[in-house]
């Protein structure tokens, strides 16, 4: 039962890694003004949104602004994407009109978790990777040896320090993200005591170094809440780079007998929910899911067995046009 079509699993334009190291087909791509550019700063992006669409604004690379630059792929119509973590570009102006057009939909800077589930296939697989990268350049400056400032190579996929050559790498951190059944098919849902208000939502945590997967599922769903799970198997994954994880979603079985202790380090509270408690708490207003971006509204959806009510009022809207 894999899951499909999860948010920021996404994306239509190929990596092309072989050219990530050539620097000539690199300064031939950044000369063409067909070349497109997305520019994230602080983990934002300028997109162009109506009550229909959000789409990525791209400017050409002599519109870039200063920033690292990183080759982020090519389009299968030939068009060659760039990331720059840099200060975002002024949105351009659109040309005058009459009246009577229709006004232009508004641009405005958003965030990947805000707009992720919004944009199509190309721009969330475009704005998926270039946060990750961004993020990774601006928190990576520095060679972790000696301490030196690191140059980007060319295509801004690793750094080199000028002082004793070493090469560094993007870092992302693997995470497990599980929902845990008991033995009546109920559901595990948790607030964490960081949150604010009725969020509630699968376990979730990071993998220790040397531990697998499954034995990071098995160890945080004890730590958080007592229960020992078994039978844990691999649902899907996709990027969260915010700032810089992947989640691993997984699937456990709890078996009987066994009552909820809850680490309040972590938690504040947990309980079992069946599909009509679930959907009953949903709609009272007592609790809200994570947002469809998330795999973890994915992962409670493909449990409950279709699409649940989305409660929690921090959707994306787009900004009225001036
Ligand atoms: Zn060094």
């Amino acid at each position: 039962m894999p899951l499909e079509s999860l948010a920021l699993a996404r994306g239509t334009v190929d990596r092309v890694t072989e050219k990530r190291t050539d620097e000539e087909w690199l300064d031939a791509a950044w000369q063409d003004p067909g070349t497109r550019v997305l520019v994230v700063s602080d983990g934002q992006a300028l997109v162009r949104a109506d009550d229909e669409h959000v789409e990525l604004v791209f400017v050409p690379p002599e519109q870039a602004p200063a920033g690292t630059r990183f080759l982020l792929g090519q389009d299968a119509d030939g068009t060659v994407y760039f990331g720059v973590a840099g200060d975002l570009p002024p949105a351009p102006v659109p040309a005058a009109s009459s009246s009577s057009a229709a006004p232009s939909p508004a641009i405005q800077p958003a965030y990947l978790r805000e707009v992720g589930s919004l944009l199509g296939d190309r721009d969330a697989g475009l704005l998926t990777h270039a946060v990750a990268l961004a993020n990774w350049h601006v928190t990576h400056t520095h060679c972790p040896v000696d301490g030196t400032p690191t140059v980007p190579a060319p295509g801004g996929h690793f750094t080199v320090c000028p002082r004793d050559g070493t090469e560094h790498f993007p870092r992302t951190d693997p995470a497990v993200i599980m929902l845990v059944t008991d033995p009546d098919d109920r559901c595990l849902l948790a607030r964490n005591a960081a949150w604010p208000g009725r969020r509630v939502s699968i376990l979730a945590g990071f993998v220790d170094p040397g531990e697998s997967a499954e034995q990071a599922v098995i160890r945080e769903v004890a730590e958080e809440t007592g229960i020992k799970v078994t039978n844990v198997r691999y649902v899907g994954s996709q990027p969260w780079p915010m700032p810089r994880s992947l989640m691993l979603g997984f699937r456990a079985d709890a078996p009987a007998g066994q009552a909820i202790a809850v680490d309040h380090d972590e938690l504040a509270e947990a309980y079992w929910f069946s599909r009509d408690e679930l959907l009953a708490a949903i709609e009272a207003r007592e609790i809200a899911l994570p947002p469809p971006v998330s795999i973890a509204r994915h992962i409670i959806e493909s449990w409950f067995g279709g699409p649940l009510p989305s409660t929690w009022p921090d959707t994306f809207r787009p900004r009225q046009p001036s």
